[in-house]
């Protein structure tokens, strides 16, 4: 069985091996309905769990909700820009929208200081949400440090739910913090569902795939939530759903992360230097220009049409051309590297355009929450 760490997971190598051992649903049944999304149409959105609660939620005009959530280390790279994009979706499909700024688990698995997690969250995080779209109507967003009263009550009505054998069983080796962080996750998770937030509805929370071990302790928990009843503490939810997206690679070829400039493209970097990295990403190319005119390049190995998948084209045809001139050698390497650091530049210098403007919108928004 495939091994999934939400604290330690490196690269995922088999989509369909997670999707067996763990029951989540593929995503193929909502696909032609929501393709107008890049990272549906391309499958990168590859999974789901009860995805159609939030699709009836939708048909019916009955509310429901999205969570996701921030970890406030590092700085935010263009891994981060696709759950952005993801929330924004959302969040336009009509869900009351959820962001929590994990600032507890940074403190507890990171080591990162609460007033710095603030700024990060606030600076980096919620003002490139901004930048991208993101609207201020209808969305909660608060740190698990600074929350208020029946969200605790929540966690600590949840860590009675589970028994310590069965939290190894989902995370495997366990710590004081990494039980503190699960449950207060829970919490984020199924706190829209209180009677202060407007009672149970369905809650989708869009995760990458090594999340999943906090989605299967949070629909564990929500079921028994419901079964015990009788205090007036008790409270209904509905378990919740989840969405599934691939991860991309880092520029290196190996794991995209906050901490490595090397792997990641930053959105708040100088748009002249991440283009430089660009030019030294490593690619799907062939040892010698020869080689790549005859056997063709590998596009299914490459960092660049990478970043064209996830980011910079929309356009099929355009994808289309760039596979296929690529597979049959017309395409090289050096050329393309170019034309690819030139949309990163001009994306990265149109978004920081937006930025500042973004920058005070986030601030005025959490002096307001
Ligand atoms: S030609 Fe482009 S897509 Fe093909 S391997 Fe080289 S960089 Fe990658």
């Amino acid at each position: 069985m495939a091994k999934v760490d939400p604290w330690e997971m490196t690269q995922v190598k088999d989509y369909a091996k997670l999707v067996r051992d763990f029951g989540i649903r593929g995503f193929e049944d909502f696909q032609r309905r929501f393709e107008y999304l890049r990272y549906v149409r391309r499958g990168i959105i590859f999974g789901q769990r009860d995805f159609n609660l939030i699709v009836d939620a939708i048909d019916h005009g009955r509310p429901y909700a999205m969570m996701t959530g921030l970890m406030p280390s590092g700085c935010f790279h263009l891994g981060h820009k696709m759950v952005a994009d993801e929330i924004i979706w959302f969040q336009g499909l009509g869900a009351q929208t959820y962001i929590c700024a994990a600032d507890v688990e940074s403190y507890l698995m990171r080591d990162v200081q609460f007033d710095e997690a603030w700024e990060t969250a606030i600076q980096d995080y919620l003002a490139n949400y901004f930048a991208l779209g993101l609207k201020k109507d209808n969305l909660h967003f608060w740190f698990q440090s600074d929350y208020v009263n029946p969200y605790y009550r929540l966690r600590d009505m949840a860590s009675k739910r589970v028994t310590f054998n069965e939290l190894k069983a989902i995370y495997g080796d366990l710590s004081p913090s990494k039980i503190t962080s699960a449950l207060t996750q829970v919490a984020d998770i199924l706190h829209p569902q209180l009677p202060e937030f407007g009672g149970p509805k369905p809650t989708v929370v869009p995760v990458g795939a090594d999340q999943d071990p906090h989605i299967r302790l949070t629909r564990d928990i929500a079921s028994r939530l419901n079964a015990k009843r009788g205090s007036r503490r008790d409270m209904r939810c509905v378990a919740p759903s989840a969405t599934y997206h691939k991860f991309m690679s880092g520029l290196t070829g190996d794991k995209m992360s906050s901490s490595d400039p090397k792997t990641h493209i930053s959105l708040t970097e100088q748009p002249k230097k991440a283009a430089k990295k660009v030019l030294s990403a490593k690619t799907g190319g062939r040892e010698t220009v020869q080689l790549q005119r005859k056997k063709g390049g590998e596009p299914d190995k490459c960092v660049i049409y990478e970043l064209y998948l996830y980011h910079l084209i929309d356009d099929e045809a355009e994808l289309s051309r760039i596979y296929h001139e690529c597979r049959s050698g017309k395409l090289l390497c050096g050329q393309d590297k170019k034309d690819c650091a030139r949309l990163v530049e001009r994306f990265l210098s149109k978004h920081q355009g937006n930025l500042e403007k973004a920058r005070s919108r986030a601030r005025k928004f959490i002096k307001k929450v």
